[in-house]
């Protein structure tokens, strides 16, 4: 292996963007429209902190390879899993998770309504119980983006 840190060169043409596979398992985006730019590099840090996590896990159970990774990602969190999976797929590469799966489990948003003492699902963007129709002040689940669990092998 050379000293270079220069990897492979890729352009999606969805993301109108241009990213460099870095030997370390950075992903540097060269070109792309700001609102592209922002967007993705959003699910590339999601990606590499969770990457991070599992590749911790790998090492401290000595294990070769990562086999799943398993995300939970909230209706309301913003991430899109497109992206999510395609910044898995560039990041993963050169590493023990290199050719394994991500599975994203959506979370759907749940609402706690102070007024029944009960839990209701957010259809939408509506916030209003139900039952009562106060507007809940506490959002239960929707907004999680985190490593479920990892397959090692
Ligand atoms: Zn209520």
């Amino acid at each position: 292996m050379g000293p270079d840190n220069n990897g492979t060169a890729e352009y999606d043409y969805e993301y109108e963007y241009v990213c460099v596979h870095m030997r370390d398992g950075y992903l540097r985006v060269l070109r792309a429209s700001v609102v592209c730019q922002t967007r993705l590099m959003h699910e590339v840090g999601l990606m590499q902190d969770a990457l991070r996590i599992a590749l911790d896990q790998a090492r401290k159970e000595k294990a070769a390879r990562i086999l799943t990774l398993r995300m939970r990602v909230g209706a309301l969190s913003g991430v899109v899993p497109d992206a999510l999976s395609f910044a898995f797929e560039c990041l993963s590469r050169g590493t023990p998770a290199e050719g394994g799966k991500l599975e994203i489990e959506s979370v759907p948003a749940v609402c706690w309504c102070a007024t029944c003492k009960k839990e209701f699902s957010v259809p939408e963007l509506g916030f209003e119980c139900p039952a009562c129709g106060t507007i809940a002040t506490e959002l239960r689940s929707g907004r999680e983006i985190e490593v479920a669990s990892i397959d090692l092998e």
